[in-house]
């Protein structure tokens, strides 16, 4: 079975093609001539993710997924969210800015609790299917460790008391938020081909 993961990202193609196994051939954009920016203008990770398989299916015609992530703070009543990527400034991804604009938000805050959440919208046959992974966590008042990307080294799931950076790539992609998404899907996925035999 093809199914296109509508991302370059190497990193994302890699841990989902090890999770999925030999069964399911995992496509990414360039894989099908797919360079466009897609867009994401959803006010939610659901839309956005949901917009980018719709992008793919239309165009293509063939099976997708697609997937969104938001760090969701309760002092910040759930922001960034759908804008973690751009939290700092609306035109770019700056992880640096986009951390510290974090911590000074919640300086002095009681209540640092976050989570992270990825949704991922796949296309099967036509039909639209939704995925949920979320990690409960909190925001660290300082940075911590060198690993992995994004807001890893604010970041620290609960009852582990290391951030995400201090953990390391493996440990963090065991537990992460889009690792529980995945592992969703993929049962599903499973679950289909076993009905179709
Ligand atoms: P995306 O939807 O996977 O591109 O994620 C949106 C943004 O959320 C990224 O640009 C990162 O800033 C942040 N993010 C997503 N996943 C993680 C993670 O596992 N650790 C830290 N930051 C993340």
């Amino acid at each position: 079975m093809k199914l296109v993961f509508a991302t370059n990202n190497a990193h994302k193609l890699s841990e989902i093609s090890a999770i999925l196994g030999d069964e399911v051939e995992i496509l990414s954009l360039a894989d099908i001539g797919c360079f466009d920016d897609i867009a994401e203008t959803s006010e939610t990770l659901d839309g956005n993710a949901l917009q980018k398989a719709r992008y793919v299916h239309e165009r293509y015609g063939m099976n997708v997924f697609a997937d969104d992530t938001g760090l969701e703070v309760k002092a910040l009543d759930g922001r960034p969210g759908v804008h973690t990527a751009r939290y700092a400034f609306a035109d770019r991804n700056d992880t640096e800015a986009n951390t510290s604009k974090l911590l000074s938000e919640l300086e002095g805050a009681e209540d640092r609790s976050a989570r992270f959440r990825t949704v991922i919208a796949l296309i099967l046959d036509g039909r639209e299917y939704l995925f949920e992974g979320v990690i409960n966590g909190f925001i660290t008042p300082e940075r911590r460790g060198t690993d992995g990307f994004g807001y890893d080294p604010v970041f620290s799931p609960e009852e582990i008391g290391k951030t995400f950076a201090e953990l390391g790539v493996e440990v963090k992609n065991g537990l992460s938020h889009r690792a529980r998404a995945v592992h969703k899907l993929c049962d599903f996925l499973k679950e289909n081909a076993a009905a179709d035999k």
